[in-house]
């Protein structure tokens, strides 16, 4: 298996066997090693790339299962796009020995209920729509003094959706030792001043 050279965990390659995964995709072979190497990383991809996993094979070799904290926040315009991320999540997560918690907050759900298990139980990756992880902060039932990774994701749908703000008072609540991951089909300009306030040297892949 080719996923051998990024030297991920057991239970990760033993989840891409299950899958199937045999090779890395070109944004995969690009940017694992990148966010293994700790940069902050834009990536101009399209959706079919394999821009997920680029992103969820990284995050995961890296988190602390142990911990009851958030440690990574994903967060993607549309309600159907967090579900097709968590389902991903979920499968990676499935071989783990230890149980990796991942949430999954987007608007429509009942969010009394989730406040509930969250003021119980602090999940180690949260997946989610703007909106609602914004609301589920300003509740106070998200914690983000231990998040390590933001990812940005279809960041341009993010802007034209009026979203940013969001993902921006997102940001600004968690750690300045943040490594920010975004994925955007274009750059445009209004994002590339998000982008400037909260990346020092990103690196950018177009690919
Ligand atoms: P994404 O761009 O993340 O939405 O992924 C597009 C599709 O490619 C999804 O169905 C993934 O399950 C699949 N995929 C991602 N990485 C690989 C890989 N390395 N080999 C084969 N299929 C993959």
């Amino acid at each position: 298996n080719e996923f051998q050279k990024f030297n991920l965990k057991p239970f990760l390659m033993q989840a891409l066997d299950q899958i199937g995964f045999k090779k890395p995709t070109p944004v995969q072979e690009k940017v694992i090693p990148l966010i293994a190497a700790k940069k902050s990383v834009v990536g101009q991809s399209q959706t079919g790339s394999g821009k997920t996993h680029a992103f969820l094979l990284p995050i995961f070799d890296d988190i602390d299962p142990e911990l009851n904290a958030i440690q990574a926040v994903i967060t993607t315009p549309s309600r159907e796009l967090a579900y097709q991320i968590y389902e991903d999540a979920k499968q990676l997560a499935s071989t783990s020995e230890i149980k990796i918690e991942i949430g999954n907050y987007v608007g429509g759900t009942d969010k009394k209920r989730q406040i509930e298990k969250l003021n119980h139980h602090q999940p180690a990756i949260i997946i989610g729509t703007p909106g609602r992880v914004l609301n589920l902060l300003k509740e106070r039932a998200l914690n983000f003094r231990q998040v390590k990774y933001m990812v940005i994701d279809e960041a341009d749908m993010t802007l034209d959706m009026g979203f940013l703000n969001a993902v921006d008072q997102i940001a600004a609540s968690m750690p300045e030792k943040l490594q920010i991951l975004v994925f955007s089909a274009t750059i445009p300009q209004k994002l590339n001043v998000f982008l400037k306030k909260y990346m020092d040297s990103p690196v950018i892949e177009s690919i």
